[in-house]
């Protein structure tokens, strides 16, 4: 017996709780946030239950189904064309009038719909009872109470939806939402033409389409125009009689006429379906709100909030840091000494190794951050500081929203710029997304560290700190150039939900945590591989080289030396045994140096040093810029190879050699100021061309922002200079 199959489809507004019924049933792995916005995406997942195939797939979530955003657009889309047997309409319980108007527009699409009062939980605690039987009898709709993230009502939900399916009966127009005598008269009228003109053609219900052609839905009346053959203009005519006939008797648009009136109709029903105990109406979000988003303790309190997740991610990064960092030791020592000398060995060890390895001790740190910041997004916390910082965005002509995109900025710019999906607007994300880079990412912070720690021992914090300062106050002067220039326009209207504060479920942080860290892991491990290798191909590379002397023979010489020697004694013969072992470890330094320098990754340098001369970086300096393109954490290990910092200790090896280089105080300041600003990683280029769809921004970002570092090097190159310094 083959099993028949149904479409189920979950609609809701955002933080409904959607994703977690979209998992509870399918058992999906999936991202459960508390995020608005985060559903973009379709996701599907197939069931069998009661001997049924069910499709059941998550909408994105939406307020309404007007044509005026992607998410609503798909939805309605589908609900439309896609012609789902059931669409469960996932609603707050705790916030149901705010539901009801997607609820309502749901209903007047000809589909059957099913009401899942989530949250039910929430609801009781805020005191809200809904009755249930009166809801839906007052809208012909089977009503079922779920508890989402405690797996609650979900074996009903898929009992009612089967059979809401199989029920043939139809519910009478008028018990969807009716509207004031005028508007039914003009609506009944209208959908009498069209029933008359355009007989058999339509893809919508003819009153859906005569209310949606009053409201002058675009896409909606393009298709029914389109479709209209011979009578396009007798239906354009009695469109504008139909809008006119409202607008002569309410003296405002129709639109907003039916939108006032749905409001109505839903004010209405929740007079009906619900109470609320006004002795339980303490409002616990409410209350943490008036202490977290206070004008005046709700900043400092964020700033606290922040320098934790900081002081988290550093200090208790530090030990699973320090734990890899042995463990790679580990690693290359063996395989050191195990391996016979050989180009492969080369590679595995100084570019493989060495390269992936400087990244893979970022991991703790990531992890740490990614964690605090899904800690902030699943309690609702990080809606807030889009609040907070509302203010202060106005001043770059953006809306608080576009904070939390460059507050992730710090740990990693590529999840970052997919934080941006969230703005509506068009301009907004394009402004967020260029300016978002000069939050100096994780990655940054070993290249300020170990020019800081060799040039400014003592004053490296603080230096650190004018360096991050110096990337916020450049994004805020960006944002306001380009807002008066190429990115002109109103900053739109604030519109910022504020989900009631939840106690986070840690399988949801968890399982946020991971999906970021992963594609972190994944991209930068792709990238940072190939990265390694071409960058150890280049300093390898071409292997014969004219010396300029003659290494060989001075080793040779050296050993010949030693073998003549007679010590007295064994403490002689070790002193002698360690000079010998320096002296040669010397020469060797001496000839890798020489084969760096004239290596193609040398002669590259010297071609790049011409760009780079102004601004007071060397053709070593211009090397590791231009490896920094591949990953920011490159720049490090690229300098390491060519200042040949030997030893245990890499970074203090190569502190050392910065140190007694041409390199002084200025012309770090200069790089430091050049790797703040210029251009990003290959990640983050590839997120940002693919979220921006577009390679003319692409190529704005990278263009703008490394004319400006270079230009920024300039003037500090310059005036420290001029100065005397
Ligand atoms: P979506 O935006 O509609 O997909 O909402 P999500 O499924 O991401 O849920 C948002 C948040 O609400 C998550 O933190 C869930 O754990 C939580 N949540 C979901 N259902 C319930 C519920 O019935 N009661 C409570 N208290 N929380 C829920
Ligand atoms: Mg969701």
């Amino acid at each position: 017996m083959t099993s028949r199959k149904l479409t189920i489809a979950l609609a809701g507004n955002p933080n409904s709780g959607k994703t977690t019924i979209f998992n509870n049933l399918t058992g999906a792995h999936q991202k459960v946030g508390n995020w608005s916005g985060v559903t973009v995406e379709k996701k599907e997942g197939v069931i069998i239950r009661h001997g049924y195939e069910l499709t059941i797939i998550d909408l994105p979530g939406t307020y309404s189904l007007t044509p005026f955003s992607i998410e609503e657009i798909v939805a309605r889309n589908f609900v439309l064309d896609a012609h789902p047997d059931v669409v469960i309409d996932i609603i707050d319980a705790s916030n149901l009038e705010r539901s009801l108007y997607l609820a309502t527009q749901l209903r007047e699409i000809d589909c059957k719909v099913l009401f899942a009062l989530n949250m039910a939980d929430m609801a009781k605690s805020r005191g809200v009872k809904i009755h249930a039987d009166k809801l839906s009898e007052l809208l012909d709709v089977p009503v079922v109470f779920t508890v989402g993230n405690k797996n609650e009502g979900m074996d009903a939900l898929l009992k009612k939806a089967i059979e809401l399916a199989e029920n043939t009966r139809q519910t009478p127009e008028g018990r969807k939402v009716h509207y004031s005598p005028d508007i039914e008269t003009a609506v009944a009228d209208l959908q009498n033409f069209i029933h008359q003109a355009l007989p058999e053609k339509l893809p919508y219900s003819e009153r859906w389409t005569a209310i949606k052609l009053i409201e002058d839905d675009k896409i909606v009346r393009e298709r029914i125009l389109s479709l209209s053959g011979d009578h396009q203009q007798a239906l354009e005519a009695q469109i504008r009689l139909a809008r006119q006939y409202i607008t002569d008797r309410f003296d405002d648009d129709p639109e907003i006429i039916m939108t006032d009136e749905r409001y109505g109709f839903i004010a209405g029903i929740v007079k009906e379906a619900v109470t609320t105990s006004a002795r339980q109406r303490v409002d616990i979000s409410r209350n943490i709100d008036l202490v977290l988003t206070n004008r005046f303790i709700g900043f400092p309190i964020f700033i606290l909030f922040i320098w934790g997740m900081f002081q988290l991610t550093f200090s208790v990064g530090k030990y699973p840091q320090e734990w890899i960092t042995a463990c790679v030791h580990a690693l290359s020592a063996v395989l050191e000494s195990h391996l016979p000398d050989s180009l492969f060995k080369d590679l595995l060890l100084n570019g493989i190794i060495a390269g992936v390895g400087s990244v893979i001790v970022f991991l703790p740190n990531i992890l740490i951050l990614f964690f605090c910041i899904s800690l902030f997004e699943d309690t609702g916390y990080m809606a807030r500081t889009a609040f907070l910082m509302d203010k202060i965005m106005h001043a770059i002509g953006l809306h608080g929203k576009s904070f939390i995109p460059m507050l992730m900025g710090f740990g990693c710019n590529v999840p970052a710029i997919m934080a941006t999906r969230t703005l509506e607007s068009e301009k907004d994300r394009i402004l967020t997304i260029l300016i978002t880079p000069f939050m100096s990412c994780s990655a940054k912070l070993p290249i300020y560290i170990v020019l800081t720690g060799t040039f400014f021992a003592a004053r490296a914090g603080t230096v650190i700190f004018i360096i991050y300062l110096t990337g916020v106050v450049l994004s805020i002067i960006t944002g306001r150039l380009l807002r008066t220039t190429l990115l002109k326009g109103l900053d739109a209207p604030f519109v910022m939900e504020l989900p009631p504060y939840r106690i986070p479920m840690a399988k949801s942080v968890m399982i946020h945590m991971w999906e970021r860290s992963k594609m972190f892991l994944k991209k930068m491990g792709n990238v940072i591989l190939i990265g390694s290798i071409v960058i150890w191909t280049l300093s390898a590379f071409p292997r014969h080289i004219e010396y300029s002397r003659n290494y060989e023979a001075e080793i040779q010489n050296l050993q010949r030396q030693e073998a003549l020697q007679k010590p007295v004694n064994a403490a002689a013969r070790r002193t002698l045994e360690k000079e010998t072992a320096a002296a040669m470890d010397d020469i060797k330094g001496q000839m890798q140096a020489e084969h760096v320098e004239k290596s193609y990754m040398g002669q590259l340098g010297k071609l790049l040093a011409p760009v780079f001369a102004p601004i007071g970086i060397d053709w070593r300096g211009s090397v590791a810029l231009l490896s920094g393109f591949v990953a920011k954490e490159i720049v490090v290990s690229t300098l390491g190879i060519l200042y040949v910092a030997r030893g245990d200790n890499k970074t203090e090896a190569l502190r050392t050699a910065l140190a007694s280089s041409d390199m002084t105080p200025l012309s770090a300041v200069s790089m430091l100021v050049f790797v703040l600003l210029y251009l990003p990683c290959l990640a983050t280029i590839a997120t940002i061309r693919r979220e921006l769809r577009s390679w003319k921004w692409t190529a704005f970002s990278i263009g703008y922002s490394t004319s400006l570092a270079w230009v920024m090097a300039f003037l500090v190159y310059h005036s420290g200079r001029f100065l005397g310094f």
